[in-house]
């Protein structure tokens, strides 16, 4: 019998308003494996007025006490990773490697804000007006809207919840449909840890049809959305009505810099796995490799080797190195770049095509990792997200060619160089426009890392000290001691 999941208002399983569940398909074995509510606007209202009723007690709690609970529901995260990880791998057909990885580094993202939750203090500011005392302190916004993509739901709720509770938010989480059961999971945690009722709230549905009730709710301070450009764009001009706060992780076309100096096998290896990894499902996919001309060839043949020994498979098998794509649309994108590239004249050196076979399994939404070259910058399968397994091999001749041709994107998110020249490694860095640059290295994160994007990729950032600040208020209070005679009245001082 296949789980049915109710929605996590107050503290409480509740079914949905209207009583509707959707399906929800495992991307490998092409079954129907679990039930989520589909939630409609009574149900927001609902979790936003538990969320703004708990936020009194909430942010009237001290810090430290703030951080305990933090630590409480790392703990119970800590117990049941691997069983969060599986529940992830169902839904999403990542691989189990690399999400088994994710949910073991997700009770430290709570423990490293519980840790900065009593670290936020404001000043004594020395003004210029005598007999005054001036003050700052950070107060929080109130309810925080947190709402995520299928590729990585709890890491993405992690980097945007735990710095919102530990500065004395509330929060509501609407996953993405494709991948709402690990959230689900996720609130058997909450409960468990005993997190007080209506702190934490989940809620599953379709984005069109709770987009509306969200964006336009008076009680949701601000809202922090991880997912693609249209969404961002729509979820800001939409919550820009109401003046709410907004955070936005977007997408991007992440450029790959490998100079002729560079280490070419840790390049290659790097480069294979920017791209690669989760099915090239990531937003900070390095889908465009740039290559100086002069070892394009080499290079290329170095990518087609490791390329050619990616293993497709059930992504619970330790030895698969890529697994199906997670929806059916996606898929279905994918083939139409794939075809877009091969009519714009691009030359396929690898994959281009549907995987089907044995290893799988019944799944009908597998890519072959696919490797391009002779791409231009102007073709749109190196200006447009794919989000899937292609990559495209750009050329440059100079530092300033490579530069250009990152830094000609819309996005910004990421940017990897290789390189053995130090002088390159420190200087080119600050010329990419991009949120994060790797150097000699790519997709690597740290929650103690601020992480967003420049251009189209984002506003705002996630992780690091900072992040507590995106969930917080500045009040300035300004005490007047003079104790003389009263002045002019109509005179502002
Ligand atoms: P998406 O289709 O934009 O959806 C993202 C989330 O927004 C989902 O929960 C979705 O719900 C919801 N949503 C859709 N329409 C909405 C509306 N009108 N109002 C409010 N919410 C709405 O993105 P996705 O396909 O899930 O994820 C892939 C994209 O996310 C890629 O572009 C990728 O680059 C980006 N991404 C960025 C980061 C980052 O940190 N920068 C990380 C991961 C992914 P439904 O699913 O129910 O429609």
């Amino acid at each position: 019998m296949n789980e049915q999941y109710r929605l996590f208002i107050d503290g409480k399983w509740q079914a949905p308003h209207d009583g509707q569940w959707l399906e929800s398909t495992n991307p490998y074995t092409n079954e129907v494996w679990c039930q989520i509510p589909k939630a409609t606007t009574p149900d927001v209202d609902a979790a936003v007025g538990a969320a703004k009723a708990a936020f009194v007690r909430w942010a009237g709690l001290h810090a430290s006490e703030r951080a305990t609970w933090l630590h409480r529901l790392a703990d119970k995260l800590e117990v049941h990773a691997e069983h969060l990880a599986k529940t992830e791998v169902k839904d999403n057909g990542k691989l189990f490697a690399e999400m088994r990885m994710q949910m073991a580094y997700l009770p430290k993202i709570y423990r490293y804000y519980a840790g900065l939750a009593d670290k936020v203090v404001g000043q004594h500011v020395p003004i210029d007006k005598p007999n005054h005392l001036a003050l700052t302190n950070y107060e929080p916004l109130g309810v925080v809207m947190a709402i995520t993509a299928w590729n990585s739901p709890l890491l993405i709720m992690a980097w945007k919840i735990a710095p919102a509770l530990a500065a004395g938010n509330t929060v509501v989480v609407k996953p993405s449909e494709f991948a709402s059961a690990s959230s689900f999971e996720f609130a058997k945690c909450v409960e468990e840890a005993g997190v007080p009722d209506g702190v934490i709230n989940i809620l599953s549905g379709l984005g069109a049809d709770v987009g509306e009730a969200i964006t336009s709710h008076p009680d949701i301070a601000k809202i922090s959305l991880t997912g693609g450009g249209q969404t961002g764009a729509h979820v800001y001009s939409e919550a820009a009505k109401s003046l709410k706060h907004v955070t936005l992780e977007l997408g991007g076309k992440s450029p790959n810099i490998v100079f002729a100096d560079a280490d070419q096998e840790r390049a290659a290896a790097g480069v294979i796995s920017g791209i690669f990894a989760a099915s090239g499902q990531t937003c900070i996919a390095g889908s465009r490799a740039l290559v100086h001309r002069k070892i394009a060839d080499e290079f290329c043949e170095r990518l087609v080797t490791i390329g050619k020994e990616a293993r497709l498979g059930d992504p619970m098998n330790a030895s698969t190195h890529i697994g199906p794509v997670t929806t059916p649309g996606q898929y279905q994108k994918i083939l139409d770049y794939i075809s877009i590239a091969k009519a714009e004249g691009a030359q396929c050196l690898l994959g281009g095509q549907a995987a089907t076979g044995e290893q799988c399994g019944n799944s009908p939404w597998f890519v072959e990792p696919t490797i391009f070259r002779g791409v231009t910058n102007q073709m749109r399968i190196a200006r447009e997200e794919v989000f899937g397994p292609i990559l495209s091999v750009l050329t440059f001749e100079d530092d300033d060619e490579a530069i250009a041709i990152a830094n000609d994107t819309e996005f910004g998110l990421a940017a990897g160089i290789w390189t053995t020249d130090m002088n390159r490694a420190l200087m080119l860095p600050s010329r990419l426009q991009a949120g994060t640059v790797w150097v000699n290295t790519y997709r690597s994160l740290s929650v103690m890392l601020p992480f967003g994007g420049y251009k189209h990729s984002g506003i705002g950032r996630e992780n690091g000290l900072n992040a507590m600040y995106e969930y917080l208020q500045e009040k300035t209070i300004l005490v007047n001691c003079e104790t003389g005679p009263v002045t002019n009245p109509f005179v502002m001082k």
